[in-house]
């Protein structure tokens, strides 16, 4: 297992590397998120061991009962990421749990964040997703709707937006999705064009994430290929 994670790991950071060095970026600014959800804690804790510093869950409570076994047993330097739906209900732990939330999507959940940030004296990270294709049923602001809930986010004291994130329309090729890693690079120079800094875009997952690295990504965020098939 330990062999395979490690295989696994520095294959995609070669692959990172090489989609990089196609789009003349620099490899060091994208970001490797391995996502753990239905992984064990020693899976965890194994991809640790061979560098990893970032973790993405998508469900609070699974994330919570990994982060209480693995505690005392990770380097400080990790962080957990999360990347899934959040409802209102689950914010508080997840500001509790969570170095970054990658998954605000409106001003509700927002504005509960940003409370209990406050009362626990933490400013909280988070990222905006956006849903580019319209889908229904799928997470995220409208393109529409981003500026708007930037501006609002910009008045909340104990929120600091870092960037935006995207799940695009589950793709047939990875070529499929370059239209919208695309998109979310242009809503973000469209948003810095009035005044918002967004370092971030997290986009990519196995199925293309050289494609999102051509075009931008800083954050991959990489499950199946690191851990292996999930079984649901
Ligand atoms: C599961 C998941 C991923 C990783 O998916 P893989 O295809 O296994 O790499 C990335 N982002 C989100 C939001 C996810 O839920």
């Amino acid at each position: 297992m330990q062999d395979r994670i490690a295989e696994a790991i520095s294959s995609v950071y070669r692959r990172i590397s090489h989609a990089a060095l196609r789009a003349g970026r620099d490899p060091m600014e994208v970001q490797l998120v391995a996502v753990a959800k239905t992984v064990p804690p020693q899976a965890v804790k194994e991809a640790v061991d061979c560098g990893v510093r970032l973790i993405g869950e998508n469900r609070v409570q699974e994330a919570r009962e990994k982060i209480a076994v693995l505690k005392g047993d990770l380097p400080d330097s990790v962080r957990w990421h999360m990347i899934g739906h959040l409802q209102s209900n689950k914010a508080k732990l997840a500001v509790e749990l969570f170095d970054v939330i990658q998954s605000v999507d409106s001003l509700n959940l927002a504005e509960r964040i940003d409370r209990y940030a406050s009362a626990m004296g933490k400013v909280q990270k988070v990222l905006v997703q956006v849903n580019l294709s319209g889908e229904e049923g799928r997470s995220g602001v409208s393109p529409e709707g981003l500026i708007p809930l930037l501006e609002a986010l910009g008045g909340m004291s104990n929120i600091s937006v870092e960037g935006l994130m995207t799940i695009p329309p589950l793709p047939e090729t990875a070529e499929d999705a370059r239209p919208y890693f695309r998109m979310l690079r242009r809503l973000r120079a469209e948003a810095e064009e009035r005044g918002f800094s967004l370092r971030e875009l997290s986009m990519g997952m196995s199925g293309d994430f050289e494609v999102a690295v051509e075009e931008g990504a800083t954050m991959v965020r990489i499950g199946s290929l690191i851990f292996g098939r999930r079984a649901q």
